[in-house]
C-alpha cells in the first residue's frame, strides 16, 4: 500500500496536468486532442456533451463486493448517472462533470481502485477468463497470476509510455484459448507432470489488421511469468513504432520482422531479464464456499426455470453455481449497484466480476439461494431478469456514437432494432426461440472501426461508417461474417466485399440470415458460428 501511495504521489503531477487541462478546455484555451493526450493514459476521455468518462481498471473485472458498493457511493456523491461495463472487463464512470473529475479520481484511489493504464498508449487492464478458479474445466486458477502481474507492472514506468497500447490476458482453461490468441500476449494455463505454467501466444489482436497470434512459448514455467511480461514491456518500449500510429501495435512489429525474427529478439530480451516472481499463493475458494448462505425458498414458475437455465453455470464445487446477471447495454445506476450489493451481502458471497459480454457474474452462489435471488431481482431490478430472457439482451454492442466521441453509428439502437426483428422471427417459429436466443450472442456491433464490441472474432458483425450513396453521405454498416475460434477452425471475421448497408437494412439482413439458418437446421445440425463461417465467401 505504501509503495502504491508513493507511486501515486509520483504521478500526481500528471493528474494535476489533466485537471488543469480540463479547466483550460472548458474555457476554450485547449484543444480536445490535447486534453485527450493528458487523460487517455488514465482511461479518462472526453464524452459528447462536455462530460468525461473515467475507466477504472479491475484485473479480470473482479471487485470485492465492498469495492463494488463504494462505486455506488462515489457515483451518488459526484452525481454520476451511470456505470458502464466495458468489453474488457473494466468499470467506466460515465458523464462525469468536468469539475468533479479530480474528486472522483481521489475517491477511487482511496478505495484502491486505480486509473493508471486505463487507456492510451499503455499496458492496459488484464483480461481474465470469467470463471477462473471455480470452473469445472479449470486447469488451474489464473486470477492470482494476473493480479501479481498487474501489481508489479503498476510500478514500471516504461509500461505507461509506449507508442501504442499493449493488451495481455490469462485463460484458466482451453475454452478461452483463442480469446488469448487475439491478445498482444496471451497466457493459457498448462500443467505438465504437476508443474504449472503457461502456453504463451503473442502478436494477436483485434481492430485494424486483426490477427490470430503465434505460439511464442509452448510451456513457460509459472516462476518465469513476470520475466516474460517484463521482457515484452522492454521490447515493445524499445522497438514499438512511435511514429506511425496505424502500424504501432505489437502485431505490426511481428509482421514486419517475421515471426521467427521477432521470436529471436524476444528471447534475447527474455534471457537478459532476471526478475523472478517465484510461486504464487492460491486463492482459498473452499473457505469462501463454506461461508455461502443457504436458503429454504422454493420457486417453480416457467419464467424462473427459464431464467435459471440461462443464468446459472455449474462450478467444480458441489451445490455451488456461478450466476450471470445480464445488464442491458452494460449500464448500471448507483441505485442498481446498491441493490446488487445488498443481494450479495444477503447470500454472503465475496466478489463480483465484469465479463467481456458487458454483464456481471457472481462466481460463487449456493444453489439453494437461486429462488431467493430470482425473487429479489424480480422485485428490485426487474430488467436484470427480463433482459436475461430477451433476445436483445444477448446481442453485444458497444456504447456507440450517442456517447462515444469517435463513434460513427449508434450501435445500441441498431442492436435494439435487430432484437425486435429476431423477436418477430421467434414468434413465427416458436419452436426455435431457444436457438435464436442462444445464437443471438454471436452478433456484435461496433459504432466505428475501433471495434470495441470485438467484431473481428464475431460470426456476424457490423462496423459503423458513413458512405456516399447518390452523392449523399448515408449512415451505414460494413458487414463481417465467419469469425470463429474453435479447436478445429480458427478464423477472424471476413469483411464481406461491397456489403456496406444503410443502417435500417441491417436488422432485415440479420433476420434473413437467421431465417436461412433455421431452414438449414432442419436438415443439418450446425452451429450458427459454423454456418456463418461456411457463408463468409458467398457473394451477397
Ligand atoms: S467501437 Fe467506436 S463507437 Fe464503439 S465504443 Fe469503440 S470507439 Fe466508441
Amino acid at each position: 500500500m505504501e509503495r502504491i501511495e508513493e507511486k501515486l504521489k509520483d504521478i500526481e503531477k500528471e493528474y494535476l496536468e489533466l485537471q488543469e487541462g480540463i479547466t483550460e478546455y472548458s474555457n476554450n484555451n485547449l484543444k480536445s486532442a490535447d486534453l485527450k493526450k493528458r487523460g487517455s493514459k488514465f482511461g479518462i476521455y472526453e464524452q459528447k456533451g462536455k462530460k468525461m468518462m473515467l475507466r477504472l481498471k479491475a484485473v479480470g473485472g473482479e471487485l470485492s463486493i465492498e469495492k463494488f458498493k463504494s462505486l455506488a457511493g462515489i457515483m451518488e456523491k459526484e452525481e454520476i448517472p451511470y456505470l458502464h461495463l466495458s468489453t474488457r472487463q473494466n468499470y467506466q464512470l460515465h458523464e462525469v462533470e468536468f469539475e468533479r473529475v479530480k474528486d472522483t479520481i481521489e475517491q477511487c484511489n482511496s478505495k484502491e481502485m486505480y486509473f493508471r493504464g486505463g487507456g492510451g498508449n499503455t499496458f492496459r487492464s488484464i483480461l481474465v477468463s470469467t470463471y477462473t478458479g471455480v470452473d469445472k474445466r479449470n486447469i488451474f486458477d489464473v486470477m492470482p497470476y494476473a493480479r501479481m502481474v498487474e501489481n508489479e507492472v503498476f510500478f514500471m514506468d516504461k509500461a505507461f509510455d509506449f507508442g501504442r497500447k499493449l493488451k495481455i490476458g490469462f485463460s484458466n482453461s482451453l475454452d478461452d484459448e483463442f480469446v488469448m490468441a487475439v491478445q498482444d500476449m496471451g497466457f493459457v494455463a498448462k500443467e505438465i507432470n504437476g508443474e504449472k505454467g503457461f502456453k504463451v501466444y503473442c502478436g494477436g489482436g483485434m481492430g485494424r489488421g486483426s490477427k490470430i497470434g503465434h505460439v511464442l512459448i509452448e510451456f513457460l514455467p509459472e516462476t518465469d511469468l513476470l520475466r516474460a511480461v517484463k521482457a515484452l514491456i522492454n521490447l515493445f518500449y524499445d522497438r514499438g513504432d512511435r511514429v506511425n500510429r496505424m502500424q504501432a501495435r505489437l502485431r505490426f512489429l511481428v509482421e514486419k520482422m517475421g515471426f521467427e525474427g521477432f521470436k529471436k529478439l524476444y528471447l534475447d530480451y527474455f534471457e537478459k531479464e532476471t526478475i523472478v516472481n517465484g510461486k504464487i499463493p492460491k486463492i482459498d475458494y473452499e473457505k469462501k464456499v463454506r461461508e455461502l448462505k443457504q436458503f429454504d425458498e422454493i420457486e417453480n414458475s416457467e419464467t424462473f426455470n427459464l431464467w435459471k437455465d440461462i443464468c446459472t453455470k455449474e462450478t467444480k464445487f458441489k451445490d455451488i453455481v456461478s450466476l450471470v446477471l445480464y445488464v442491458k447495454n452494460g449500464d448500471l445506476s448507483a441505485k442498481d449497484i446498491e441493490k446488487l450489493y445488498i443481494l450479495m451481502k444477503d447470500i454472503n458471497t465475496p466478489t463480483i466480476r465484469a465479463t467481456i459480454n458487458q454483464n456481471l457474474v457472481i462466481p460463487l452462489v449456493h444453489k439453494s439461494a437461486i429462488p431467493y435471488i430470482y425473487k429479489y431481482l424480480s422485485e428490485t431490478i426487474p430488467e436484470i431478469v427480463t433482459e436475461t430472457i430477451s433476445i436483445r439482451g444477448q446481442i453485444r454492442a458497444c456504447v456507440g456514437a450517442k456517447v462515444c466521441m469517435i463513434g460513427v453509428q449508434d450501435s445500441q439502437s441498431i442492436a435494439d432494432a435487430i432484437g425486435d426483428e429476431l423477436d418477430q422471427l421467434a414468434k413465427e417459429f416458436p419452436q426455435y426461440r431457444k436457438i435464436i436466443f442462444k445464437e443471438a450472442k454471436n452478433i456484435r456491433i461496433s459504432g466505428c472501426p475501433s471495434s470495441c464490441a470485438g467484431v473481428p472474432v464475431a460470426p456476424l458483425g457490423f462496423i459503423g461508417l458513413k458512405k456516399k450513396i447518390n452523392d449523399k453521405l448515408v449512415d451505414c454498416m460494413q458487414v463481417y461474417m465467419g469469425g470463429i475460434l474453435t479447436d478445429s477452425i480458427q478464423s477472424l471475421a471476413f469483411e464481406i466485399p461491397n456489403l456496406i448497408l444503410p443502417i435500417d437494412e441491417i436488422p432485415i439482413l440479420v433476420k434473413s440470415l437467421f431465417r436461412d439458418y433455421l431452414e438449414i437446421l432442419q436438415v443439418y445440425d450446425i452451429t450458427f458460428s459454423n454456418y456463418m463461417y461456411e457463408r463468409r465467401l458467398e457473394e451477397f
